[in-house]
C-alpha cells in the first residue's frame, strides 16, 4: 500500500451564518489535500502530521480526520496549546476577508513531536508533503531542526513534495520567506507551485518564468498551476502544457490548489502518468470551486471518479 504524509496545520473555521449564528468546520491546506486525495484514492494510506490540543474542538477535529479516513497516528496532542482558528467573512460585494487566531496554535509545535521513533515510521512512506504555510507555521527556532529531520527522510528515499502556497502575513519578512522557500525547493523532489505564489516574491508572472526560476533547484517533477490557465509540467526533461476547461460557475476558489495537489499526488502514487494525473486533478479542483468553503460535499465530489 502506498503511503503519503502531509505535515502542517488544520484549523477551526468559523463562517458567518445568519445574524446570530456561525457555521463551524475544519480546514487548512494540507488537510484539504489529504481529504481530496483520500476521497479519490482510498487505497493510498494518507496521514496528517500535526499537533492539536486537548480541547473539545481538537477532539472534533481529530474525529473529522477519522471520518475522512485520514490516518491520525501522527496527530499529536499538545498538553497546553489549542487548535488555531479563523473566521471567514463575506462582504456585500462577495469579497471574502479572513481573521486568524493561530499565533499560539498547537500545530506550531509539531516539530517537538518528531522524535526518532516517529521519523523511523515516516521513513517507511513514499511521499512527504509540506507547504509554505507548514513552514511559516513551524516556530522560527524549530525550523533548523525541521530541515535536519527532513534531510533524514530524504536520505531514506522518501519523495519530498513542496507547494510554496505563499501567504505574506504569515512571514516576518519577504527575505525570510524566500530563504525558506529556496531551501524547500532545493531539498524537494516534486514542487507544485502556483504562478501567483512566486509573483510577489520574485516578480515571476508566467509558467515559463516559474520553470526558469525553478530549474537550478534540480527538481524531478515540477507542476505549475495557474488558475483557469493551462497547467505546465516539467518532468524527465519533458515540458508539457495541459489545457484546463475553465469553470463558468465559480463560487469559491478556496482550496482549488489544495484539491489539485491531493488528487495529483494520489494519481502519481497509484502509477498514473503526469498527463492523466493533471487531468484528474484539474477535474477535482474544477468541482471544488463550484462549492462554498474548502471541503465540498462528498456526493458532489464523487463526479471526479465518473
Ligand atoms: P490556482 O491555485 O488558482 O492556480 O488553481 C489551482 C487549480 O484549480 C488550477 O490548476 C485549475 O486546475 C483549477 N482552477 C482554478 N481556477 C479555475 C477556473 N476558473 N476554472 C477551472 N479550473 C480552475
Amino acid at each position: 500500500m502506498k503511503k503519503i504524509h502531509f505535515l502542517g496545520e488544520c484549523m477551526v473555521e468559523l463562517r458567518a451564518g445568519d445574524a446570530s449564528t456561525m457555521h463551524q468546520s475544519f480546514a487548512g491546506d494540507v488537510y484539504n489535500s489529504a481529504v481530496y486525495l483520500k476521497r479519490v484514492f482510498p487505497e493510498v494510506a494518507t496521514s496528517i502530521v500535526t499537533a492539536v490540543g486537548q480541547d473539545n474542538l481538537s477532539d472534533k477535529m481529530v474525529a473529522t480526520f477519522e471520518q475522512e479516513s485520514i490516518d491520525t497516528r501522527y496527530v499529536f496532542r499538545h498538553e497546553s496549546k489549542v487548535a488555531g482558528l479563523y473566521l471567514v467573512e463575506t462582504d456585500e460585494t462577495g469579497e471574502r476577508s479572513f481573521t486568524y487566531w493561530r499565533s499560539d496554535a498547537a500545530a506550531r509545535k509539531v516539530v517537538d513531536f518528531l522524535n526518532s521513533d516517529v521519523l523511523a515510521e515516516l521513513a517507511t512512506g513514499d511521499m512527504f508533503f509540506f507547504s509554505g504555510i507548514s513552514l511559516a507555521v513551524i516556530e522560527e527556532d524549530a525550523r533548523s531542526l525541521f530541515w535536519e529531520k527532513l534531510e533524514l527522510l530524504k536520505n531514506a528515499g522518501i519523495k519530498l513534495v513542496f507547494d510554496p502556497n505563499y501567504r505574506a502575513r504569515l512571514w516576518r519578512s519577504e527575505e525570510q520567506a524566500k530563504e525558506q522557500f529556496e531551501r524547500a525547493l532545493h531539498v524537494s523532489d516534486i514542487a507544485l507551485p502556483g504562478v501567483e505564489d512566486l509573483t510577489e516574491l520574485y516578480g515571476v508572472d508566467s509558467a515559463q518564468g516559474v520553470i526558469d526560476f525553478c530549474r537550478p533547484f534540480g527538481l524531478q517533477e515540477l507542476v505549475i498551476k495557474n488558475g483557469p490557465g493551462s497547467v505546465v509540467t516539467f518532468e524527465s526533461e519533458t515540458l508539457l502544457t495541459h489545457k484546463i476547461t475553465p469553470v463558468t460557475n465559480v463560487v469559491d476558489t478556496t482550496s482549488a490548489g489544495d484539491a489539485f495537489n491531493g488528487v495529483y499526488l494520489g494519481a502519481r502514487l497509484t502509477g498514473q502518468a503526469v498527463s492523466g494525473s493533471v487531468q484528474l486533478a484539474a477535474k477535482a479542483a474544477g468541482i471544488v470551486i463550484q462549492h462554498p468553503g474548502a471541503i465540498c460535499p462528498v456526493a458532489a465530489f464523487d463526479a471526479v471518479k465518473s
